[in-house]
């Protein structure tokens, strides 16, 4: 266990019960997903139009961009641009003080993650209250997100239930039913709404052509978070724009089926404008984007439409659950987008793939996810990251493979591998055999027996 993340994940593996969960839930949902993608038979044309879609919007991103902004403008919205996580920081915490906004709702958003915007508005003296559920069980248990659609999922309703027993959010004590846990929060949520100074969405698609801000939530919790307060703000990555609603469709109908398996999301809200007597800010955020464009290996991360399936089908996502991950984002995006944040801090989330491809193959936008994990890997010298063990027998497997005769001696002495003994073979020295068991190397190697007549 030379890294981080195999550390990490070894720790989780010894509850056995509970990743065996985690496994069987994130398999069901990529299931459902599988239902999902069968009943359209145009699915494979959705995901190319996608790709390409997103593509072409990457490529012209100033133009849609001032097309969006202008928009908005026009019916009183004010944009503000972000370079980085820190302007975007201060203008949100502007926003709330020019209001005298103390106490602000807001719904998921990956971005604000991103930004650390949290941390910083409470520094500040701001209330800021998560109102989707997953993120609220999270914000009241200090936690982070685990995953980016269902951040919660790897806590068990018996630690929730206990959570809100604590904290006066739930008063039958030892009830941990689901559906009465999610009423309290329901109650203990509205109260919060009507409270709060400020509303803040996070944004999946914003409309260039119409400047619409486009929300989709399961819980209706940006609906709520923009009807009671007076004050809408929306944290929109740059990447987050399409050209128009026929596009607009194209993600809409890729989007839910691919991360949950629903045929979409329970409430899809439209925010063009605010309304009478209200205020609405954008805000677009860069925050290392238009590099990520100028990069020609990897700016296909940024097709990525935040649905979560690659995690859902990564067997090391399922099986060493999202705080394995040292980068926010966890699973195959976030391997890629930890790397091109900062290679020397997350590099070491690159290992925490089997290559086994299943996220490019699901991914909705066809990101090729696992390619870049490869291409990764090949530049971990040049960051200076490479693991001399792993180097050293990359060599020896190339001389293996390019010498024929060490390639015959090797295979002819292989089955005196089967008499190393157990301890030896699962001992803590050897990393490889914890987890793995040991195959059977056969008397004679397959090509003598092919050469023999003996395998047909
Ligand atoms: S990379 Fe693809 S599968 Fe993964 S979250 Fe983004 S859109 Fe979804």
């Amino acid at each position: 266990m030379s890294t981080i993340h195999s550390k990490k994940s070894h720790e989780f593996l010894k509850d056995v019960d509970k990743i065996t969960r985690h496994d069987k839930t994130f398999w069901g949902v990529r299931d459902k997903r599988d239902i999902m993608a069968m009943g359209l038979p145009e699915w494979e044309d959705l995901r190319e139009l996608a790709s390409r879609i997103k593509m072409h919007t990457a490529t012209h991103l100033a133009d849609y961009l001032d097309k969006f902004s202008k928009k908005l403008e026009s019916r009183g919205v004010t944009v503000h641009w972000a370079k980085d996580a820190e302007e975007f920081n201060e203008i949100v915490l502007g926003i709330l003080k020019d209001h005298n906004a103390k106490k602000l709702v807001k719904s998921k958003s990956m971005l604000t993650e991103e930004c650390e915007m949290n941390p910083y508005l409470e520094k500040n003296g701001i209330d800021v209250v998560e109102t989707d559920l997953g993120e609220r069980i999270i914000q009241l248990m200090d936690q982070k997100p685990s995953h980016i659609v269902m951040p919660a999922l790897h806590i068990s309703r018996d630690a929730i239930g206990e959570e809100f027993e604590r904290r006066g959010i739930s008063k039958e004590i030892g009830n941990h039913d689901p559906t009465y846990l999610t009423r309290c929060a329901r109650y203990h949520l509205r109260d919060e709404f009507m409270k709060a100074d400020a509303g803040l969405t996070g944004c999946n698609f914003g409309v260039a052509e119409t400047g619409d801000v486009v929300v989709c939530t399961n819980e209706g919790n940006a609906d709520m978070s923009t009807s009671m307060p007076k004050l809408h703000i929306v944290a929109m990555g740059l990447e987050k724009i399409v050209p128009d609603y026929d596009c607009l469709a194209v993600f809409q109908r890729l989007l839910c089926r691919s991360g949950t398996g629903q045929p979409t999301t329970t409430f899809t809200a439209h925010f063009e404008k605010a309304r009478p007597g209200a205020e609405m800010h954008v805000v677009l955020v860069d925050n290392g984007r238009s590099d990520i464009i100028a990069s020609e290996e990897h700016w296909q991360t940024l097709k990525c439409i935040r649905c979560g399936a690659c995690m859902n089908t990564c067997p090391v996502y399922r099986r060493s659950t999202g705080y394995s991950y040292t980068y926010f984002i966890p699973g195959p995006i976030g391997v890629n987008l930890g790397m091109l944040k900062n290679p020397d801090k997350y590099f070491d989330n690159v290992s925490a793939c089997s290559l086994c491809l299943s996220c490019s193959n699901v991914c909705p936008a066809k990101v090729d996810l696992g390619e870049q994990v490869y291409k990764w890997r090949q530049q971990l010298e040049e960051f200076g990251h490479e693991s001399s063990v792993k180097k050293w027998m990359s060599r020896g497997m190339s001389m293996v493979f390019n010498h024929k005769w060490i390639y015959n001696s090797a295979l002819w002495w292989s089955p005196m591998a089967n008499h190393v003994p157990k301890f030896l073979m699962y001992s803590k020295i050897n990393g490889w055999g914890q987890g793995h068991e040991m195959m059977r190397f056969p008397k004679k190697p397959f090509h003598v027996l092919w050469k023999k007549g003996k395998v047909k």
